[in-house]
């Protein structure tokens, strides 16, 4: 069967699924990660059935770091039977002011996609990595890059711009926004499941251990919470969100903080975690009785509801609200508190198709439609790939 290979690389786990290529359309046929690489390197890996197909743990300093962990990966795929790999898929967290749309990777673009590295610096080395590691192994196989800031690519300049001296703009000093792969698939689902909907104006609260907001009309980004950085926006899981630059000139100047301690505390110490002292994970905020973890799932709440209102008016109004990823899709208590901040909008919440988890969760009378609609990243790298793969031998 002819099929598609989906890489997911980021500094702890690397992530595949294999797609097979039918007349249908796309079907999944593998899902699997390494993670805890360097710390307990672990290789699982399930058919769509939830049969597991592999479950070995490695030996730290075996599976040390993305190189051996991409090695590792490969020698279990090779093992599999019936695949003919005809592109790899990879997500690349960066395409910079230039990329609009997924892209062919050759040394020439591999070499522009390394130039946005001091742009994303904890995410694109390891986007690359499996990108140059594929391509030395099997030149053969088309790699394509599929961008998770592509699908705000659009947005004019009054609303990707800071308010900054001229050069850093054309530097590169822009609004970027991210999570465009999770978005573009959400107003891709909602053209099956609310055609109606899909072509309005909507927000998406992509809510998972990073999160943000997109506002779209007719199926396009508008606005987004993210910015130049996966820092801005929302409170995230070790992430503040949205936070006074001021903050980062006291802790450097005042404080005397290096910038790299800095950078370690916004990204990794920061967000429900820092703000909690309990956890990052939402789930164990839920079920804390801590009064600090009571106010960081407060402050996450009321900071959703408040850039939620700042998309409406970008858009002019709403038609609905579509809740995503880990904390989106499976939490009912979050679900129902984020939608009474937008009940000013007209949101109308029916308590017991939240607690159930139906796809639409607002009652009839809503002027806002709220849905709970889950994410498939893979999904639409695979899709660009396959649509980039067709377009080459049309
Ligand atoms: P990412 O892909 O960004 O790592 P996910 O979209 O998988 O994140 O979301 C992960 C987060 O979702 C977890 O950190 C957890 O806080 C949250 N989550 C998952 N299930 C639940 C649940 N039942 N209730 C509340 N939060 C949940």
């Amino acid at each position: 069967m002819d099929a598609l290979l989906v890489v997911n690389a980021g500094s702890s786990s690397l992530k595949f699924q294999i797609f097979g290529v039918l007349d249908a359309g796309l079907e999944l046929r593998v899902k699997g990660q390494i993670g805890g690489i360097g710390t307990r390197p672990r290789l699982q890996a399930k058919a769509p059935d939830g049969s597991v197909l592999v479950d070995r743990n490695f030996e730290p300093d075996v599976v040390s770091d993305l190189p051996t962990a991409i090695a590792a990966a490969r020698d279990w795929l090779l093992t599999l039977e019936g695949f003919t790999l005809r592109a790899v898929g990879h997500r690349v967290v960066h395409g910079g002011p230039d990329y609009a749309e997924p892209v062919l990777i050759d040394a020439a673009v591999l070499e522009r996609l390394a130039s946005y590295q001091d742009l994303a610096p904890l995410h694109q080395p390891y986007n690359l990595a499996p990108i140059r590691q594929a391509m030395a192994i099997n030149p053969d196989v088309p790699q394509v890059a599929c961008f998770d800031t592509a699908f705000h690519h659009g947005h004019p300049e009054e609303v990707n711009c800071y308010a900054m001296p001229r050069r850093f703009y054309d530097e590169g000093v822009r609004r970027y926004g991210f999570h465009g792969l999770s978005y573009e698939y959400i107003s891709q689902r909602l053209r099956d499941v609310a055609p109606q909907i899909a072509g309005g104006r909507f927000v998406v609260a992509h809510l998972g251990s990073g999160a943000s907001m997109c506002a779209l009309r007719g199926g396009h980004s508008v606005e987004t919470t993210m910015g130049f950085t996966a820092l801005d926006g929302l409170p995230m899981g070790t992430r503040p969100g949205q936070l006074d630059p001021g903050v980062v000139l006291y802790l450097i100047l005042q404080r005397g903080m290096s910038a790299q301690a800095v950078s370690d505390l916004l990204y990794h110490e920061a967000g429900l975690k820092g703000l909690s002292g309990v956890s990052n994970d939402m789930r164990d905020l839920l079920g804390s009785d801590d009064p600090h973890a009571k106010l960081a799932i407060d402050h996450f709440v009321y900071r959703c509801g408040l850039n939620a209102g700042m998309l409406a008016a970008a858009l002019g109004g709403i038609d609905a609200f579509v809740f995503t990823a880990g904390v989106g899709e499976n939490s009912a208590p979050i679900r129902a508190r984020i939608a009474d901040t937008i009940a000013w909008l007209g949101a109308e919440l029916d308590p017991a198709a939240n607690e159930i988890g139906e796809m639409l969760i607002s009652t009839p009378k809503s002027r806002v439609a709220l849905y709970v609609l889950p994410t498939d990243e893979e999904l639409m790298i695979a899709r660009h790939t396959l649509a980039l793969l067709k377009s080459r031998s049309a």
